[in-house]
């Protein structure tokens, strides 16, 4: 049943750029905790159990695909169930943003892959990351540094800084002059090295745990004020936590800024 709700949710969006066939699947939206939290009875997660639908979010992870390859970015604690849920049987690599739980918490899942699968992660991060012995024997793992090129066929991701209480990267994944930026978990301390980058961006996808500002992360309010000051062309946000605003509340905030609302099962062609 839960299967078959979260198919309905699946639409599409496009640019309608047609430059190239980027494609990103939100697989889960939700901050560490998920929505609903367990063991919480707060009004949010009440309306997620009752209603699940869009308000209802798995801890965040998102594939990007182009025609030759197809990256996950993240390993929540439940992406075995996710990837099942999403048909997704091979992967070219796999990219790790950061050390805490609901980003790294899956990997050991990936112990009943049954493919060779290529690793990456932050130098700072790589040792944080606890490999079981029979994972180890069939994941390629391999550290990047800042700024460094990574490519998996037409699609050149670039990792890069981004201020968290922890080591964090952000990507810059591009394919046939089409740009993402995703800046994974990152506080409102952008520099101007993000923003030089946020320039000409095609699409930029932050993560706003909360509606107002959080120690951390960048809130939604945050991202009102960069897409307003960076003239983003298009911006989406995910992450999301349940102190934040439920979904159709954020649409309603959001859609007139031209800031999508992710929810578990979007998919966006760029
Ligand atoms: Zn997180
Ligand atoms: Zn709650
Ligand atoms: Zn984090």
């Amino acid at each position: 049943m839960v299967g078959l709700q979260q198919s309905k949710l699946i639409d599409q969006l496009s640019t309608g750029s047609g430059r190239g066939d980027l494609k990103i699947r939100f697989l889960g939206t939700g901050a560490a905790e998920g929505i609903p939290s367990f063991g919480c009875t707060c009004q949010r997660c009440q309306v997620a159990r009752k209603t699940g639908g869009p308000n209802a979010r798995h801890r965040a992870a998102l594939l990007i695909e182009t025609a030759s390859c197809r990256v996950l970015l993240d390993t929540p604690p439940e992406i075995n169930s996710l990837l099942n849920q999403a048909e997704v049987f091979d992967l070219s690599a796999v990219l790790l943003s950061h050390e805490h739980f609901d980003h790294i918490g899956g990997l050991v899942e990936f112990e009943y892959w049954n493919q060779v699968l290529p690793i990456f992660a932050g130098y700072d991060v790589l040792p944080k990351l606890r490999l079981t012995p029979r994972l180890e024997s069939h994941a390629l793992l391999s550290g990047f540094h800042s700024h460094s090129q990574l490519h998996f066929g037409d699609l050149t991701v670039m990792p890069f800084k981004v201020v968290h209480h922890v080591p964090c990267y952000g990507f810059a994944f591009e394919e046939a002059g089409v740009r993402v930026l995703h800046f994974s978990d990152s506080s409102s301390e952008l520099g101007n090295l993000h923003y030089r980058m946020l320039e000409g961006a095609d699409m930029a996808i932050f993560h706003t745990p909360t509606f107002e500002a959080h120690r951390s992360h960048t809130s939604v309010q945050d991202v009102i004020s960069v897409v307003q000051d960076c003239g983003l062309q298009r911006t989406v946000i995910t992450h999301i936590n349940h102190n934040n605003l439920l979904h159709e509340e954020l649409v309603r905030e959001l859609a007139p800024l031209g800031i999508t609302v992710a929810y578990d099962g979007l998919q966006i062609e760029i």
